[in-house]
């Protein structure tokens, strides 16, 4: 199968050693499932490639708007990485989690006054500027608190990750960061040297994500080296770190290629060493922000089928008790995922039809051209893998449905990280 966490044993799915059928029933449905030692699997290749091939000074960063709350937060801190966030609810997640700020990034395009003063207030580490104005104004605001404010500035080193344009963010022509080709990124580099509560700690990119192309890195590291290098010998300041960013892709069905990440790191860190050698620089710390390799193959969705259409001449629809308010990303962006009957694996698969949530909207589709067992009936369970990334994230109250709880797995024990909303968490607000 498409990751070695799951198993076919006498045609009902596994993952992480749990039954998945026996989880619905005990969790109710719909449910998402992650399996924590799947990413503590996935944390440490991560941690032992960057520490293997950059040192102990070089650290990944858990992207964590890919799967944000509080279990998860106490997962990555025990595997040694930091995090990025980009909001106040993220970073007030991480806290309540017991996590040390100090080692968050703070990242977003459009940080306001508030968000500023609040990251200050729970101490969070450092900033990921984005441009001038938001440079700005985290300076007068740390200058009102009597303190300074660790930055790292958001370039972007114009490169076309070759991945969908919804989530390609390296190019020049992008909402986030200031471009090296049009001289704004020297221009506040210098700006951020000026300012007197801002202590400017380095330099930060993110060229996309779903990237397979292993070059990607690569070319980053050459041109934000050379950046660096730049920098040092007209203004003499040297970059204490260097952040290229996350990105790297998975595997959501058996057509999309692998990426080894560990191999890749290698890569990187030989050009960003070599390249440091030519420019005679030192190497600064290097950061790395992933987050959908962490968690998305540690996850999956499990729903109960409900009706099935068929229409004659047309196609086929197999209706779920979940769609776009738990995995809103084929409605986005026409995201591929594999589907699977969990308790029925050893039937053939030869009913073509379209999975669709129960959300009142026709775009709340899950997968089209999927092929499930001629059988698929009321009940059955449905499998949607690799969820573990930007589902719960992105998951929603449309239609005030409530959102699933995740379930963890791991060796064969499961317990509850996220509770299920309940009906009353859904008026919790409404006055
Ligand atoms: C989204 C994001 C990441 C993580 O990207 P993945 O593709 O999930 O690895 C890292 N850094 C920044 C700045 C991001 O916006």
């Amino acid at each position: 199968m498409i990751c070695s966490n799951l198993e076919n044993r006498g045609g009902t799915l596994f993952f992480g050693d749990s039954d998945t059928t026996a989880l619905i029933q005990k969790y109710g449905s719909p449910l998402y499932v992650m399996d924590e030692a799947r990413i503590r699997r996935n944390c440490r290749v991560y941690v032992d490639a960057l520490q293997t091939y950059l040192g102990k000074t070089a650290r990944p960063l858990y992207a964590s708007k890919a799967a944000s709350f509080k279990r998860i937060y106490e997962i990555v801190r025990e595997e040694g990485m930091g995090i990025d966030v980009v909001s106040c609810g993220e970073i007030y997640t991480a806290y309540k989690a017991g996590f040390p700020l100090v080692h968050a990034y703070f990242h977003s395009n459009n940080k306001t006054d508030e968000d500023i003063a609040f990251a200050m207030e729970y101490g969070v580490g450092y900033f990921v500027a984005d441009n001038a104005e938001e440079l700005n104004a985290i300076n007068r605001i740390a200058g009102e608190r009597g303190m300074e404010q660790k930055v790292l500035l958001r370039l972007t080193p114009g490169i076309d990750p070759h991945t969908y344009a919804a989530v390609a963010t390296g190019n020049v022509d992008s909402k986030f960061g200031s471009a090296i080709e049009t001289g704004q990124a020297e221009e506040i580099t210098a700006y951020a040297l000026s300012l007197p509560n801002v202590h400017l700690a380095g330099f930060h990119c993110h060229v996309g994500s779903q990237v397979f192309d292993s070059d990607v890195f690569l070319r980053a590291s050459d041109i934000m080296l050379s950046f660096i290098a730049g920098i040092k010998a007209k203004y003499g300041y040297l970059a204490e770190e260097l952040d290229l960013g996350g990105g790297y892709g998975v595997r959501y069905v058996e057509s999309d290629p692998t990426i080894d990440i560990a191999e890749n790191i290698a890569q990187v860190a030989a050009r960003l060493k070599a390249r440091a050698a030519e420019l005679n620089i030192p190497l600064p710390a290097i950061r790395m922000e992933p987050g959908r390799s962490i968690v998305a193959d540690a996850g999956l969705t499990l729903y109960r089928v409900g009706t099935i259409k068929k229409i004659p001449g047309y196609k086929n629809y197999v209706s779920v008790d979940g769609g776009m308010t738990d995995n809103p990303r084929y409605a986005l962006y026409r995201s591929a995922y594999t589907v699977l009957l969990a308790n029925k694996l050893d039937e053939p698969c030869d009913f073509p039809c379209s999975v669709v949530g129960r959300n009142c909207e026709s775009g709340d589709i899950l997968q089209e051209n999927v092929s499930l067992p001629a059988s698929v009936t009321r009940d059955d369970v449905l499998a949607v893998l690799t969820t573990g990334a930007y589902n719960y994230a992105m998951a929603s109250n449309y239609n005030r449905v409530a959102r699933l709880p995740v379930v963890m797995v791991n060796g064969g024990a499961d317990y509850l990280a996220v509770r299920r909303e309940s009906l009353d968490d859904i008026v919790r607000n409404d006055v």
